[in-house]
Formats: C-alpha cells, structure tokens, sequence
C-alpha cells in the first residue's frame, strides 16, 4: 500500500497566485528557465514567488538519477546549453535578487558532471550582479573526473549546498545511486579547500528514519564542518513516489531545531515546510548582519 497518511493541518499551504507571482513567472518563461519550485511541486511556491525567489535549475529537467522521492523525469538528458548562464544572470538581474540558488539536474553523463556549466553560471550572475549572494545547490559528482568540484569551488559560490537528503540507512530506498559518506566529504572538501564559502546541506523527514538517526546525521554533518542545516517534512509527489511514513509534527521540528544549534550550526531551519532554499536569502542576510 503505497498511500500516505492524512496530511494534517500544518501542512495546507495557499494556493500561489497575485502579482507578484506572475511577474517572477513571466520572468522565468520569458528566460526559458526551470525552476525546481515547479519541477518538485513546492509547497512554499505562491510564498516565495510573490517575493520573487524562485530557485532556478540548471542544465535541463531530466536526471540521470532517480531517486524515490523526486518529481523530476529521469532519462537521458538535453545537451548543454551555453547561453543558459546568461540567460540565469539576466533574469537574476531582472528580479532584482538579493540572494540566489541555483540547482540542476544530476549530469553523470558530462565529465565533469557539469561542474564548468555551474563556474560559468555563477561567473555570469557575479558579474552582472555583484552585490547578489550566490547559492549553489549541487549534484554530487560522484562519477565525474577528478578536478570536478575544484571547478565549482573556484567560481566561490557564497553558499555550497549539497543535501544528503536522508539517513544513511535508507539510501538504498530513497537515494539510490548515491552513496552517504561521498556526499559528506564532498562538502568537507569545499570548506578545506575555500574556508570563506559557507557549507549547507539539508534532509527531509517522515520517511521512515528514527530521531536517534537524524541527531547522528547533525553529528556527522558538524564532523564534516558543515555550517547550515534545513529539515522538512517529506511530501509524497505522486503515488508512484516514496510512500509519507508519517507527518513529524511541529513540535519534534522544534526539538531538532534545538538540537541543531546546540550542536554548533550556524543556520538551521526546521519545520514541517522548510525546504533547502526555503527563506534561504533572509538567513544568510541576518547572519551575516550578525
Ligand atoms: Fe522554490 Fe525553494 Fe521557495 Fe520551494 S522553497 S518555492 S523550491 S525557492
Ligand atoms: Fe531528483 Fe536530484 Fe535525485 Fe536527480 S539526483 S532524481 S534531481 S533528487
């Protein structure tokens, strides 16, 4: 049986619409860019988009991976194209953006797993915004060449967001293809090799993990020195997708948040709607303010 448990209260989000909405809309088609918030469903859509945040995906929208609980089409994906950095720069410009994330596909088809397109893209935002944090969340690389992550590295992204989704223990069901301790040294990779960039990284819940798991995920995450966390609650695409274990209530995601900054993040989100980019932009203003 593959249905989900009832949604709860906490969960019903508005429905997306007013001007502001459809500006950063009209913005995105006039660009021909992807965004995730659409690609995954995002509950947080009409929110983020009346602000103009949306997160923009790179390097088409069919992955080379499937993992259980994403939207996004698996296959063989588009060839690259080269105007998209600038068309990225250009909208980002347009909206006005304080703080952007950029994400993509997984490229395990490219050499370098799309490890330049990403340089190029964050390369084109500074120089046509250079007052515009720049966020990056990425594929994994595991089966790029070496040099790969160098490559991103060296753009400087301001944020360096790579999710590890879930615990370790149900990788196998949820994130095939993907192995947990690569995607932990990836991210301790980037903060040795460019200390000034911050290092994010993200897990959904509800999907059958226990909390003993999630506080040994904050362990090994602050081991590998990442600096922000987010947890959401995991949400059920389509009934082909991974099956909701259960809703984690607002209270337990209070709790974890506790946990978090008692364990030395320096951002953590945690509520039943937080997603990786979710307020993304506010938080690293007011941690920087700080
Ligand atoms: Fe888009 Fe992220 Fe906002 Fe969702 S939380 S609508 S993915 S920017
Ligand atoms: Fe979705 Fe990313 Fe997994 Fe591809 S690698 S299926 S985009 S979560």
């Amino acid at each position: 049986d593959n249905a989900q448990p009832k949604k709860p209260d906490w969960i019903r989000v508005k429905a997306p619409g007013g001007a502001g909405y459809n500006e950063t809309r009209r913005i995105m088609r006039e660009h021909k860019l992807v965004t995730v918030c659409e690609e995954a469903g995002c509950p947080n859509v009409g929110e983020c988009w009346s602000q103009g945040h949306a997160t923009m995906m790179i390097m088409g929208d069919i992955c080379t991976r499937g993992c259980t609980f994403c939207n996004i089409a698996t296959g063989r994906p588009d060839t690259l194209d080269v105007f998209e950095p600038g068309r990225v720069a250009d909208s980002v410009q347009k909206l006005g953006l304080k703080h952007v994330v950029i994400t993509s596909v997984d490229r395990d088809d490219l050499d370098d797993g799309g490890a330049e397109h990403f340089a190029q893209t964050i390369r084109a935002i500074r120089h046509r915004s250079p007052e515009t944090t720049i966020e990056i969340l990425t594929p994994d690389f595991l089966k790029s060449k070496p040099g790969a992550l160098e490559t991103v590295v060296e753009a400087r992204p301001d944020v360096f967001n790579h999710n590890l989704e879930t615990v370790p223990g149900l990788y196998p069901e949820v994130r095939p293809g993907a192995r947990y301790f690569h995607s932990l040294r990836l991210l301790q990779r980037v903060k040795e090799m460019d200390p000034h960039i911050f290092t994010k990284s993200g897990i959904m819940v509800g999907l059958g993990e226990e909390r003993q798991q999630v506080v040994q995920v904050m362990d090994d995450m602050r081991a590998a020195d990442i600096d922000f966390l987010t947890i959401g609650q995991y949400l059920q695409p389509t009934p082909k997708h991974h099956r909701v274990d259960r809703f984690v209530t607002p209270d337990e995601f209070a709790s974890y948040e506790k946990a978090a900054f008692g364990k030395g993040f320096l951002m953590v989100s945690a509520t039943p709607l937080t997603r990786s980019s979710y307020h993304a932009g506010d938080d690293f203003a007011r941690l920087r303010a700080a």
